[in-house]
């Protein structure tokens, strides 16, 4: 490393400092074990090119009072918690499907693509985990497209799917976009199970129904207890814009509670389709939500 300059230390928002703590990430320097609640920088040159680089540390108080005072730097505030709404990733979009026969291929297996709707070009990609049984005809391949989509990706096709040869094409809306399933809360879970390494890690888990896979968000596995994990999860269920449809209510170290995703910002809804149109009509069965879907309330607030 050669010279460096413009240092800067700030101290880091709140909500960044408890997420540290939650994943157990601490102080950088050496054999530091304190909490990492600043942030420090500096630019540096590297190379025969003079190329000019930008490093920053998450450090604890007494080692950011280090830095500043070394590189006569002021400690700045942390950042303001006001910013945009972070955008819940894991929602299901508007897409186009299509299913077609994978060419040249002896099993006569077919091939899912999706492409993000309303974003025109070459934007699409094959779903490489679905598989239609070999030999399937394409009334088949659809059928197992229909259960595949709804299972993994909360999607259904908004008017059926249109036949061409040997070749499928639909418009596929996200299940909470139907009227079936519009307005339906979600049963959100929070409880601890082993990530990929065996380490027990906190979950927030978000399921409208069975026949749905949930979506999953972890919350953290250090430090961690039912209560914090509620309250990591209710916090995240807040700033993504999710609408809690009661009380959290806890049973040994699992605790549940109903929620409602965001409403789909306008400008993304599909166009209004007339109302006969508008339940998709699936041959699998999973346009409508059975009876007594919803799940008994467990006892014990959560407070
Ligand atoms: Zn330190």
């Amino acid at each position: 490393m050669g010279s460096s300059w413009g240092h800067a230390a700030a101290r880091l928002d709140p909500e960044t400092i408890d997420e540290h703590d939650r994943w157990g990430r601490r102080c950088s320097a050496r054999r530091c074990v304190e909490p990492a609640t600043h942030v420090t920088s500096y630019r540096y040159v590297t190379g025969r090119a003079g190329r000019v680089s930008w490093a920053e540390r998450r450090v604890c108080d007494s080692h950011a009072a280090r830095f500043a005072q070394r590189y006569q730097v002021e400690i700045g505030a942390a950042p303001a918690q006001a910013g945009p709404r972070p955008v819940d990733g894991a929602l299901p979009a508007l897409y186009r499907g299509e299913l077609r026969r994978v060419q040249g291929h002896p099993a006569g297996g077919w091939w899912l693509s999706l492409a993000r709707a309303g974003r025109g070009g070459l934007a699409s990609w094959t779903v490489p985990e679905f598989t239609a049984a070999s030999g399937a005809g394409l009334d088949e391949a659809v059928h197992a497209a229909d259960v595949f989509l709804a299972r993994s990706r909360m999607l259904v096709a908004q008017e059926g799917w249109q036949h061409a040869g040997e070749r499928a094409t639909a418009t596929l809306v996200p299940v909470t976009d139907t009227p079936a399933w519009r307005g339906i809360s979600w049963a959100c879970t929070v409880a601890c199970s082993p990530d990929a390494l065996g380490k027990a890690t906190w979950y927030l888990e978000r399921q409208l129904a069975a026949e749905f896979a949930p979506l999953r968000e972890p919350l953290g596995n250090t430090g961690m207890d039912l209560h914090r994990a509620v309250r990591t999860a209710q916090r995240y269920l807040e700033r993504t814009g999710w609408t809690l449809a009661g009380e959290w209510t806890s049973s040994g170290q699992v605790a549940v509670v109903h929620a409602n995703p965001p409403a789909r910002p306008a400008a993304t809804r599909p166009a209004a389709a007339p109302a006969a149109a508008a339940t998709p009509t699936l041959s699998s069965g999973l346009g409508r939500p059975p009876a007594g879907r919803r799940p008994a309330p467990l006892h014990t607030p959560v407070r």
